[in-house]
């Protein structure tokens, strides 16, 4: 699951290029809970991803790899979180800063597991809806028709299923 990315984007709804041109700083060894070059918003949301991985029986320790996360206004409409990697730089992670404004954790979790998925899970998208028409995945494009259903009762189904399908 983590074999190297070569240059390609996958972001949330939709799909384009960008090349990644950010340096970072190599964490030297960061404390368990702590994530350099990671906005400090994130940081319960990471910690909670890899309790979640855990659980799961994945050992993920997010500060070791080359990860780093920001919040910041995603110019392109109805795009709220990025996740943009290639082989020479590291994986960068966008949430966008007025939707993380505007939204509760349950969905602010939603949206940093969906990147997390295809930066750190090397998942892409999954359109699959029940018989409700209710996303079997939280990693949907956004661009199909399924509608989420990412709750306080289904998010342990979400979690399996995101955990389930690692490549
Ligand atoms: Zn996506």
């Amino acid at each position: 699951m983590y074999r190297l990315f070569f240059f390609s984007v996958l972001i949330m709804g939709l799909l384009s290029c960008y090349e990644e041109t950010t340096l970072f700083d190599e964490p030297e060894s960061p404390q368990t809970g702590t994530y350099p070059n990671v906005d400090q918003n994130l940081w319960s949301h990471f910690a909670n991803f890899e309790k979640e991985a855990a659980a799961r029986g994945f050992n993920i320790e997010l500060n070791r790899l080359r990860l780093n996360a920001v919040i910041s206004e995603i110019a392109e409409n109805g795009v709220l979180g990025q996740c943009q990697y290639s082989s020479q730089y590291p994986n960068r992670v966008t949430i966008d800063k007025t939707f993380w404004s505007r939204s509760s954790e349950l969905y602010r979790e939603f949206v940093v597991f969906h990147e997390l998925g295809h930066c750190v899970l090397d998942r892409d998208h999954k359109e699959d809806q029940d018989q409700r028409g209710l996303c079997l995945s939280i990693m949907r494009s956004g661009l199909g028709d399924c509608r989420d259903a990412y709750n306080s009762v289904n998010r342990t189904y979400y979690l399996n299923e995101l955990f389930e399908n690692v490549r």
